[in-house]
């Protein structure tokens, strides 16, 4: 936020100017706000890592960046951690590390606040998004009286299954209880497959794999992940680390950048990642690292914009066939869509609508697969199965966006109808109202509990009124 009050998210796809800006010290100050403005709107920000428009109001903001402290304890024989909502998950890690532990999930970053983070279902492979894991919450709210805002403490039932994952709906989040976990170590290593059958397979000896589709070579490349028996570096660990950093982090989005966002040549693209990606990654090279250090990527380095989607592990090897077929058309109009493509389209009544993404954009980032077990949450994405979820994320480099935003709302629209797709809450959010009521069976239940907790609707925003039909 800069001093006239414009706050600008990450991606600098959402700009906006609340009427009042708030950044309390503490839980009296915090309540003093909400009595305040308890006729008014009010919404919270995390670190501004989301795409959708979830922050957004014209109203109240309030940042809890001073409610980050961290706090280790035993309970019932279990480690636990009380931390702060406005903790950045960097610093909740390094605190953790000092005494050997960590927690249980780990996602791409740990720019995130723990309670933008969780607020959103935010995840990474293998293990359930970090929303499952809370314990208990502490809200600031209207529950049980509308003029009168206080703070409940929510460890069990319903309402722990709505608050772990609440999209800002339920009131200001003060500070969250999550388990932790020793300290763990990864061993990684890369395997180029033609098939994701062939990726899929691996996860059995590498349950925390995430794994690419390289667009226009069409070859998955698997992260094959797994938690090491030993707790230490090896196979030059730091060396492959100061490698990822340069030549991933650094070097590829800047060729990237160049290739796609100035120089716009779709043949440097497709050169890029059919002649130099297969080159920059050893599959020989196995390296075991410290989870934070094993798991996480310098990925905000660049702005980008992401749109994610997810669906069930009985559809991701279809609904990648029909990405790498998509992407293709997007690229070039004169490809052929498979017969399968074609019958599944016609099918859903969405032939014509690929008149709006033919030959207008030339995808230039790997597609991440990551796998999420199903979490006991009521609306997160991973929520409400008894399969395992995939989501698949797409990026892009490219502004002006409008090509991306064409293809983000074909693949949403065709990927509901056809696969059941949900997509991330807090990333670029095509999705419609209509579509998230059929795809979120436990989404009256998050209402009700919306319902009590703020029965005036001071903690929703437009965004929320639409999507959730929360009015
Ligand atoms: C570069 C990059 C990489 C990413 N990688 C991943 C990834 O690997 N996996 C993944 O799942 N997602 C990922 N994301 C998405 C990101 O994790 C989510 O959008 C997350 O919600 C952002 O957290 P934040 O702290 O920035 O919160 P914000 O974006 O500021 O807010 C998100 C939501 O949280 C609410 N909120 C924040 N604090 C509170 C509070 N104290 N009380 C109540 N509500 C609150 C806000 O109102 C809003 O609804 C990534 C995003 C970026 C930009």
């Amino acid at each position: 936020m800069n001093s006239t009050n414009l706050i600008q998210n990450f991606g600098r796809n959402l700009t906006f100017k609340p009427k009042h800006f708030y950044s309390p010290d503490n839980e009296a100050e915090l309540l003093a706000i909400l009595q305040d403005h308890k006729n008014g709107k009010i919404r919270v920000v995390g670190s501004l890592h989301s795409w959708s428009s979830l922050v957004k109001t014209q109203n109240v903001l309030i940042d809890m960046r001073c409610f980050n402290r961290v706090q280790v304890f035993e309970n019932n024989g279990k480690t636990q951690v009380r931390v702060g909502a406005g903790c950045q998950i960097k610093h909740l890690l390094k605190a953790l590390n000092k005494q050997g532990l960590t927690i249980p999930s780990l996602a791409l970053i740990t720019e995130q606040t723990i309670a933008g983070a969780t607020a959103t279902g935010t995840h990474g492979s293998g293990k359930h998004s970090f929303s499952h894991y809370i314990e208990s919450l502490r809200v600031a709210c209207f529950k049980g009286d509308e003029s009168v805002a206080q703070v409940v403490e929510v460890s069990d039932g319903v309402e722990l299954q709505a608050a772990r994952c609440s999209l800002g709906c339920l009131g200001v989040i003060v500070e969250i209880t999550l388990p932790c976990i020793p300290q763990y170590f990864v061993q990684e290593k890369a395997t180029f497959c033609e098939t994701i059958e062939g990726v899929l397979v691996l996860e059995k000896k590498a349950p925390l794999q995430q794994f690419f589709l390289m667009p226009h070579s069409w070859l998955f490349l698997a992260q094959e992940r797994v938690v090491s028996s030993e707790c230490r570096r090896r196979g030059l660990a730091g060396v492959y680390r100061v490698y990822w950093f340069l030549v991933i982090d650094l070097g590829m989005h800047l060729t990237l950048k160049l290739f796609a966002s100035v120089l716009k040549s779709k043949k440097l693209i497709h050169f890029f990642f059919r002649r130099v990606v297969p080159s920059l990654i050893s599959p020989r090279w196995v390296v075991t690292d410290r989870s934070d250090h094993a798991l996480v990527m310098e990925h905000e380095l660049f702005r980008h914009l992401e749109i994610e989607l997810f669906v069930t592990r009985s559809k991701v090897s279809a609904a990648a066939s029909f990405v790498a077929d998509i992407l293709q058309f997007a690229d070039d109009a004169n490809h052929q869509l498979s017969p399968s493509t074609h019958e599944r389209l016609q099918k859903a009544d969405l032939l014509d609508s690929l008149e709006s993404i033919k030959g207008q954009f030339t995808h230039h980032y790997p597609i991440c697969f990551r796998r999420i077990l199903p979490d006991d949450t009521l609306i997160s994405m991973a929520s409400g199965e008894s399969e395992d979820w995939y989501s698949i994320s797409f990026i892009t480099y490219v502004e002006p966006r409008d090509n991306f935003y064409a293809l983000g709302t074909f693949l949403s629209n065709s990927m509901f109808e056809l696969f059941q797709a949900r997509i991330h809450w807090g990333k670029w959010f095509p999705q419609t109202a209509e579509q998230i009521n059929q795809l979120y069976p436990n989404l009256e239940e998050f209402r009700n509990v919306c319902r009590q907790f703020d029965p005036k609707g001071v903690f929703r925003n437009q965004f929320v009124e639409d999507k959730l039909s929360l009015k």
